[in-house]
C-alpha cells in the first residue's frame, strides 16, 4: 500500500479522495460499505476514516440522581480502515488524535496502525468533549496536534517513549493535518494560525488537508500565504456538498466557515430536499472544476456518511 504523498507525486490529474465517518455504535459495517460500494468506480486513491471521542451522557437513577456516563457514539476508526483495505484494496487514513490519549496509548494505537499495514494518519487535535468550554489536554497526552506529528515523527525515526528499548523497529507513517483557510475558530488571527501550521509542517508533516470552505478564492488565498510562509507541503482541498437546509445554518456553527451570499441565496429559492441537494451538487462541480483547472493535487469530499451527492458530483469529473 501506498503513503498519500506517493499516490499525490505519481499523480497525472487532480486524485479523488474522501472523508468517511465511522457507523453509529450498533449499526453494521455492511451500511458503510453499501455506502462506499458506488464510489469505488472512481478509484479513490485513499479514504480518510474520522475519529470521535468519547461524550459524557446524564442517565437518572432510581433514587433521583443523575449519573455521569462516557460513551462512544462511533468507535471502531482502526479497525474500518483495515476493513476497507482488505475488501477493496485502497489506502486508508484513519484520523488520530490528542484528546482522551495519553503519549503511550498513542505510541499503542500508533503499532496497531503499523501492524495493519496501515501507513497513513491525519494527525489532529481534537475538540473539546461536549460540555468542556475549551481542549482540555489529556493528562500525559498532547495540547497541540503538533506534539502528536513530533510524537510519529520520532517513530518514524526508531525513536520510541521507552528509552530502554533495543533497535526499535522505525515506523513509516505518512502524516497529514488539518489547515483552516478561514483559520481555525481559537487562532486570533489566520497569520498565527498559519505559523501553528507551519510548525505541524516542521515537526514532521507531509501534507495539509483544509477544513471544507465554499468560496475557492479561500483556498486560493490560503495557499498563497502559505507559500509565502515556507509551507511548501501539497494542500488538498475539502469540499462538502451541502444535502439539507439546515447546513445554511449548521454548518457555519460547527465549522466556523462561511457561505457565500449566492450559494445561500440559491438554497434559500429551493422548495424541496430534491432541490436542495441539486444546488449542493451544482456548487461542488463547480467549486472542484474550477480547483481542478488550477491543478490542485487531490479532491477530498466530506461525506458525513452519505455517498449519493459525491456519486453524482464525481460522475461530472473523473
Ligand atoms: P491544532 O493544530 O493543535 O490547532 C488548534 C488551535 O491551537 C489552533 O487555533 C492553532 O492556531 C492553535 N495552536 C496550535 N499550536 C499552538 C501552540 N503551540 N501554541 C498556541 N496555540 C497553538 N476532529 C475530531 O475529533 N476527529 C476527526 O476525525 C477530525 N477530523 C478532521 C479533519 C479535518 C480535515 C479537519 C480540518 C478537522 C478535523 N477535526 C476532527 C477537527 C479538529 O480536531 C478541530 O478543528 C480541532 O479544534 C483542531 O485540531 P487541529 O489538529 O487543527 O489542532
Amino acid at each position: 500500500m501506498a503513503k498519500v504523498t506517493d499516490h499525490i507525486k505519481n499523480a497525472k490529474s487532480t486524485l479523488f479522495s474522501m472523508e468517511i465517518l465511522p457507523p453509529s455504535t450498533g449499526e453494521s459495517i455492511q451500511k458503510l460499505f453499501e455506502n462506499l460500494e458506488p464510489l469505488m468506480e472512481f478509484k479513490p486513491k485513499f479514504i480518510d476514516v474520522t475519529y470521535h471521542r468519547e461524550e459524557y451522557v446524564f442517565k437518572k437513577m432510581p433514587n433521583g440522581l443523575l449519573e455521569q456516563k462516557s460513551i462512544k457514539k462511533r468507535p471502531g476508526t482502526v479497525s474500518i480502515c483495515a476493513a476497507i483495505m482488505h475488501k477493496y484494496h485502497v489506502d486508508t487514513v484513519p484520523h488520530i488524535i490528542c484528546g482522551g490519549f495519553t503519549k503511550e496509548e498513542t505510541e499503542y494505537a500508533l503499532i496497531d496502525l503499523n501492524f495493519l499495514g496501515i501507513d497513513n494518519v491525519l494527525a489532529l487535535r481534537g475538540d473539546s468533549i461536549k460540555g468542556q468550554k475549551a481542549f482540555e489536554p489529556t493528562p500525559r497526552g498532547h495540547t497541540f496536534a503538533s506534539d502528536l506529528v513530533s510524537q510519529i515523527h520520532s517513530m518514524n525515526k526508531g525513536i520510541y517513549l521507552s528509552e530502554e528499548l533495543q533497535n526499535p523497529t522505525p515506523t513509516t507513517f505518512c502524516i497529514g493535518v488539518a489547515g483552516y483557510p478561514e483559520k481555525h475558530f481559537e487562532a486570533p488571527n489566520l497569520k498565527t494560525d498559519l505559523k501553528f501550521l507551519k510548525q505541524k509542517i516542521e515537526n514532521g508533516a507531509d501534507y495539509v488537508v483544509t477544513q471544507m470552505f465554499f468560496d475557492n478564492k479561500k483556498y486560493f488565498e490560503f495557499v498563497d500565504k502559505c507559500r509565502s510562509e515556507g509551507i511548501n507541503v501539497p494542500i488538498i482541498p475539502g469540499i462538502k456538498p451541502i444535502t439539507t437546509k439546515s447546513q445554511i445554518y449548521n454548518l457555519p456553527r460547527n465549522f466556523y466557515i462561511d457561505m457565500p451570499e449566492d450559494l445561500i441565496d440559491a438554497l434559500d429559492r429551493c422548495r424541496s430536499d430534491n432541490e436542495v441537494k441539486a444546488v449542493g451538487i451544482e456548487w461542488a462541480i463547480m467549486q472542484s472544476k474550477e480547483l481542478m483547472a488550477k491543478n490542485v493535487p487531490c479532491l477530498h469530499f466530506y461525506s458525513m456518511g452519505k455517498s449519493t451527492s459525491i456519486h453524482q458530483i464525481a460522475s461530472k469529473l473523473y
